[in-house]
């Protein structure tokens, strides 16, 4: 359950976006009836064991959770012969006032608080923005289990500012001692969250499925512990703060910070949707997103009703790298220009070679996805020479949808990519895919 009011009173940590998020403060009679009716539906099917409520911040904060509304979803959750109990709440909120106060209207209901631990490492703790320390979290832990309440505690797996396995290693060896239960949660860059910049620079950086697995398998043994790889439905979106247009042909441009982001998420977090299974690389344009530009619109025109359509997943490559058309109008994708008129020869080499290798990562991680592979560009570009160059060395079969013979016919033409004799080869070859 979802219940949301007001904004976290500390909201300073570095990997949290959710604490910088202001909702209005509701009062106490709209957060009973919205609780009432989310209630109302988590039972209506039958009574689960348990409840798990997400704040806002902290559910035992007064300024965002009046204390009579904390008792009357407590009172109210063991009417209905619900088991258990989970509150979100920073550790600091914790009093023997408010558990007398749970403990007074909980009858059987079993609690536990949902409190973020982090890491257990005070130097760590202070660099993440953490308000307690270690010895806040022993302390009331303590009291949590004098007065018959549990803890489940929140872990990060792989935060910045330490060692990913040894800090993971501290940290669980003290939960164990003093918590129910644990869960080892991944970070990731919220949008609104500090932790982006230092992804964004280079510092840090999100752990696969992969790096993450080999981090916190050795705790799976313990029955009380585990994991929470995809809390956050994750994709690079950069803060207000940050966007700005990024034009020039240059090497800045071409690696660009913001670039290397998405390119890095692409590689290692992006999943194709399932039914998108023919792969067709296309040119960018000049005018963003894509979608409006002259040079798009006739290639799908083109190509919209063919048969294989729903199954085509365009990407595009450019000065950004790989970009799957999906992706076109998210930051920076459709704010930036790359003036061709402005590249040297060095240029064009770096453009290949960087681009070559992006193509490289993504069909590494991708490749197996696709049935079948297509790339049409004008033969004289350096971005088919990439991308053609990156399906050679990984010895990928494709099929280029512009022969050799085409292109010799139409290249003077003003904008040879969407002549009719090259979009009817386009049509043509990927009538052909199944
Ligand atoms: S982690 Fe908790 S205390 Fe920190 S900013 Fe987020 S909601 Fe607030």
């Amino acid at each position: 359950m979802v219940l949301e009011s007001g904004k976290c009173s500390w909201g300073s940590c570095v990997f949290c976006g959710w604490g910088k998020k202001a909702t209005d403060t509701k009062g106490l009679e709209q957060l009973k009836q919205e609780f009432d009716s989310k209630l109302g539906r988590a039972i209506k099917a039958e009574i689960p064991k348990r409840i798990k409520l997400f704040t806002s911040g902290s559910m035992l904060d007064e300024q965002q959770y009046p204390t009579e509304f904390v008792s009357y979803v407590v009172s109210e959750l063991d009417k209905t012969g619900i088991a258990e109990f989970v509150l979100e709440t920073n550790v600091l909120d914790i009093s023997q006032e408010k558990l007398d106060s749970l403990n007074k209207h909980k009858g059987k209901l079993k609690i536990l608080f949902g409190i973020g631990l982090e890491v257990a490492d005070d130097d760590v703790l202070k660099k993440l923005g953490k308000q307690s320390t270690v010895q806040n979290f022993t302390d009331k832990a303590e009291l949590i289990k004098q007065n018959g309440f549990g803890i489940r505690a929140y872990v990060l797996v792989n935060p910045p500012f330490c060692e990913p396995a040894s800090c993971l290693d501290k940290t669980m060896e003290f939960a164990l001692e003093c918590c129910e239960e644990i869960v080892m949660i991944n970070t990731y860059p919220h949008r609104d969250a500090p932790l982006f910049d230092l992804w964004v620079q280079g510092k840090w950086r999100p752990a696969d499925q992969a790096e993450f697995d080999k981090l916190t398998s050795k705790w799976l043994k313990h029955k009380q512990v585990e994991t929470d790889f995809a809390n956050y439905k994750f994709v690079p979106k950069f803060p207000r703060r940050l966007m700005t247009k990024i034009i020039g042909a240059n090497h800045d441009c071409l690696v660009h910070p913001y670039y290397q982001v998405w390119q890095d998420f692409l590689q290692r977090f992006y999943e194709p949707r399932p039914e998108k299974n023919i792969l067709l690389f296309i040119p960018c344009a000049f005018r963003k997103p894509y979608k409006k530009s002259r040079t798009h619109r006739a290639i799908f025109r083109a190509i919209k009703d063919l048969q294989s359509y729903k199954q085509i997943h365009p990407i595009v490559v450019s000065s950004p790298g790989v970009i799957p058309v999906e992706f076109q109008s998210y930051y920076p994708f459709a704010n930036y220009d790359w003036p061709e008129w402005e590249e040297t020869a060095e240029t064009k080499q770096e453009y290949t070679s960087v681009n070559k290798e992006r193509v490289k990562l993504f069909l590494k991680k991708h490749a197996s996805h696709y049935k079948q592979i297509f790339v049409y560009f004008k033969h004289t570009s350096e971005t088919r020479q990439a991308i053609i160059a990156a399906l050679d060395e990984l010895g990928l079969e494709y099929n280029e949808c512009l022969s050799k013979q085409g292109w010799e016919t139409i290249k003077d033409e003003k904008n040879p990519i969407i002549h009719e004799t090259a979009l009817a080869e386009l049509r043509d070859c990927l009538a052909k895919a199944q």
